[in-house]
């Protein structure tokens, strides 16, 4: 069901004179009955009539033409329609040119599924055989692969992610045109690749990174061919637990080449690196120790001992140098000596959880 709000903005574009269509993956999505995320509008309206005839809106991307329209909770991106090309008139680069209609708008999308606009009443303006491909579950590219990835070398790994979240098939065509332009994928962004690969690894079919693998598009980042090591659609789909599980199988992957948050590429990373060691309650407790809980926890989650680890937690038992009966100030000596005898003392109390007591702990350490 499309919600009535946005069913409200359909009509205020309409019946201010405009053309007003549902388009792009929501559409998809609503034929093939799944969850929608954003709606997506395309429009004959300008950004600034849009912005008029709301009350609300955020001038999200104004230059590619596109504002949010907020109404009565619900949220729609309002576009253009435009045509192929953000740099079109070359003199110009930031400044989309707003020439297109209904038609020109489907023809710069880059899948035949992804190519449909619905408008308010339900009907479905297709005209490049999308409702076919969503029968036949393919994903086929508007207009010829190789012109097409050519343009924009992201929709071949666009693809492969469409086929992992809808597990659709991969048309032959576009096989076909990846293995002639695959060197492409070598001008894009590491970013834009990295959205695109999280896509993959949090669907349902992360497994599909190793065909990525395979067809030579992580080439750029020295991977040659598919090394399937561990599986990953047994692992929770955690972004940071499938990452790390990616980075295991392909450690080039970790290299700071996908530039991710610092955050984010420590926990994966780290947690990578102690994917071979077997999973026990001890050891979990002296990886929170030593990598920090978020890091045990990835791992743990990994391992399938995710439960475990919360008991850890829950238990009280001192697993880090917080919960130590002793503190720096507690120790009589300055210097680099302090944090050296505070994480003996961790350690001990790792194997000995019972003598985390202030007394017991200098005695021990102390008094040699
Ligand atoms: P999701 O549910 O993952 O958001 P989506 O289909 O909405 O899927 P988006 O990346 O949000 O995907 O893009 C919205 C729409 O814009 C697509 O359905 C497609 O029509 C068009 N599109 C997006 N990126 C490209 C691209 N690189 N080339 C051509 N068309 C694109
Ligand atoms: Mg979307």
């Amino acid at each position: 069901m499309v919600p009535e709000a946005i069913l409200t903005i359909l009509s205020t574009l309409t019946n201010a004179g405009e053309q007003a269509y549902l388009v792009g993956g929501c559409v998809r999505d609503f034929m093939l009955g799944r969850r929608i995320n954003d709606w997506d509008i395309t429009t004959s309206a300008k950004p600034e009539r849009v912005q008029a005839l709301f009350e609300k809106t955020v001038p999200t991307g104004i230059a590619h033409g596109t504002v949010t329209v907020i109404y009565d909770q619900a949220k729609a991106e309002v576009t253009t329609f435009r045509a192929d090309g953000e740099y079109k008139d070359h003199r110009h680069p930031e400044q989309v040119q707003f020439v297109g209609n209904l038609t020109e708008d489907l023809s710069r999308r880059d899948f035949t599924i992804n190519a449909m606009a619905m408008c308010a009443g339900g009907s479905i303006t297709d005209l490049f055989g999308g409702r076919e491909d969503l029968a036949k579950k393919t994903i086929r590219c508007v207009g010829k692969a190789e012109a097409r990835f050519t343009e924009d070398a992201l929709r071949m790994f666009r693809a492969y992610r469409f086929s992992a979240q809808l597990g659709f098939i991969i048309d032959d065509s576009i096989t076909e045109a990846v293995a002639y332009c695959k060197p492409l994928a070598k001008e894009l962004s590491a970013e834009r690749i990295r959205d695109e690969l999280e896509k993959i690894l949090i669907s349902d079919r992360p497994e599909m990174l190793h065909t990525l693998a395979e067809q030579g598009l992580l080439e750029r980042f020295g991977i040659e061919k598919s090394n399937p090591i561990i599986s990953l659609s047994t692992l929770p789909a955690e972004r940071l637990v499938r990452w790390s599980g990616a980075f295991v199988c392909y450690p080039q992957l970790s290299k700071n080449v996908l530039r991710f948050d610092k955050y984010s590429q420590r926990l994966a990373a780290q947690t990578a690196e102690l994917w071979n060691i077997p999973y026990s309650r001890q050891g979990c407790k002296h990886l929170i120790a030593e990598y920090g809980a978020d890091v045990a926890a990835c791992y743990a989650k990994g391992k399938g001992h995710f439960i475990d680890y919360e008991a850890i937690l829950a238990s009280g038992e001192c697993v880090e140098l917080s919960q130590l009966a002793v503190s720096g100030s507690d120790i009589p000596f300055s210097g680099p000596l302090v944090g050296k005898t505070l994480s003996e003392m961790l350690n001990y109390v790792l194997e000995h959880p019972e003598e985390n007591k202030k007394d017991l702990l200098l005695a021990r350490f102390l008094e040699q």
